[in-house]
């Protein structure tokens, strides 16, 4: 499952959120702001299939 890592833009609190679905709506946990910028995760570099396979990205090709 997508794991995204967001930005508050109030507040400035950084946090991973799971998302299931495009229209799904993310706010800062902290604040409660909608205010937030998505940021490239640093969770979906580390998977396991991308190490072993050499490929920057993972997931069906
Ligand atoms: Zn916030």
């Amino acid at each position: 499952m997508p794991i995204f890592e967001y930005e508050c833009g109030k507040c400035g609190r950084l946090f991973e959120e799971l998302v299931m679905s495009a229209a799904q709506k993310v706010a800062c946990p902290s604040c409660g702001s909608a205010d937030i910028e998505k940021l490239i995760s640093r969770i979906a570099k580390k998977c396991s299939g991308c190490a072993s396979s050499g490929s920057s990205s993972c997931g069906p090709t």
